[in-house]
């Protein structure tokens, strides 16, 4: 980049960022999504994702590359996977693969974020050498979700703790969240908030705990209704009395309708996530343009800022490598002038 527009576009950017009220603003990462396979093991009751095992489901690093350099504004490279059993002989393949897509992503000056189940020890920490930050979700606990997991091993709760602390352990900065309207009670949402809170007193590795609504695919595709909002912003409002300041709330704009996203945000809610051009979970629900986004919540009183997959304040706790990276790309987005 020519080094005076970079200086520029820096100054610009840092002048925004200075006269912004921390208060008012709202984060958002632009992210592209790589599936490197869509087969997985498991097979959750609300799955709409997974595909029977073939070798038509796995994603080749050409086309991967083709998708990066189609969104080069992407800094994000979500890899969202199916899983393979812990100790399958198909295990080592899966992990050498999504090691591959993380080293494309850098290669192509972007940071890569995988979620891809329960990990062992060796295998986080091997993804953790290339990935700034990795996710899973906890899902929620309560009969409503052994109901639905019935036939997913991995997502047993014990195990999903065990993960989150495992992360804490390895001091990997981390991204969780809830699934929420499949029949959990009040008191479960309350307890499974409660234990990330006791994991982020822990360790301090959450950076953003996604409040995710669970909605219908498909022709059953339709908006939260009010009273599903007016139960969520609830929810919103725990969640922020429930978990320590600094780890950001996230909800999918696509999956919330947007003329009451400012709601959600008075409730809490200061991160949207990755934002792709579409939503590869929820594929019947659009994602808003971030332009859309940022006019409609200025009027709002609100502003959006973009932010890596990794956030700002988990930067020092990176390898070298990563650390440098994140760095020169935090500088990146602020000069890029996106909302
Ligand atoms: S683990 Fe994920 S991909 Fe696999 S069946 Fe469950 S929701 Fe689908």
């Amino acid at each position: 980049m020519n080094s005076l527009r970079f200086a520029a576009g820096w100054r610009r950017g840092r002048g925004r960022e200075q006269g912004d009220d921390p208060t008012r603003l709202v984060r958002w990462s632009p992210s592209v999504t790589l599936v490197p396979t869509r087969s997985c093991f498991n097979a959750c009751a609300y799955c709409g994702f997974r595909r029977e095992p073939s070798a038509t489901n796995d994603l080749s690093l050409a086309a991967a590359e083709r998708s990066l350099r189609q969104r080069p504004a992407s800094t994000e490279v979500l890899l969202l996977s199916g899983e393979v059993a812990p100790g399958s002989p198909e295990r080592a393949r899966w992990l050498a693969r999504l090691l591959a897509f993380s080293g494309l992503a850098l290669a192509l000056g972007r940071l890569p974020h995988t979620n891809a189940g329960p990990l062992s020890r060796r295998e986080m920490a091997a993804l953790a050498r290339l990935n700034p930050s990795l996710g899973l979700m906890l899902e929620g606990l309560g009969p409503a979700y052994e109901r639905l997991h019935r036939a997913a091993p991995s997502k047993r709760l014990a195990l999903r703790l065990g993960q989150l602390e495992q992360a804490g352990r390895l001091g990997v900065p981390f991204t969780t969240g809830l699934l929420l309207g499949v029949g959990e009670s009040r008191s479960d949402r309350l307890r499974a908030l409660e234990l990330l809170a006791e994991l982020q007193r822990q360790w301090g590795h959450l950076q953003e705990v996604i409040l995710q609504p669970w909605r219908p695919d498909g022709a059953g595709a339709r908006p939260l209704s009010t009273a599903e909002q007016h139960d969520l912003l609830e929810l919103i409002e725990a969640a922020r009395r429930i978990l320590p300041a600094q780890v950001a709330l996230q909800l999918p704009p696509n999956l919330w309708p947007l003329e009451s996203l400012p709601l959600a945000l008075e409730a809490g809610i200061n991160d949207l996530g990755g934002i792709d051009s579409h939503d590869v979970i929820n594929a019947a629900y659009p994602q808003p343009s971030p332009r859309e986004l940022a006019a409609r919540l200025e009027r709002a009183g609100w502003s959006l800022r973009p932010r890596l997959c990794v956030h700002d304040r988990f930067i020092p706790w990176l390898p070298p490598d990563l650390r440098r990276r994140s760095t020169a790309l935090q500088s990146q987005l602020l000069a890029s002038g996106l909302a």
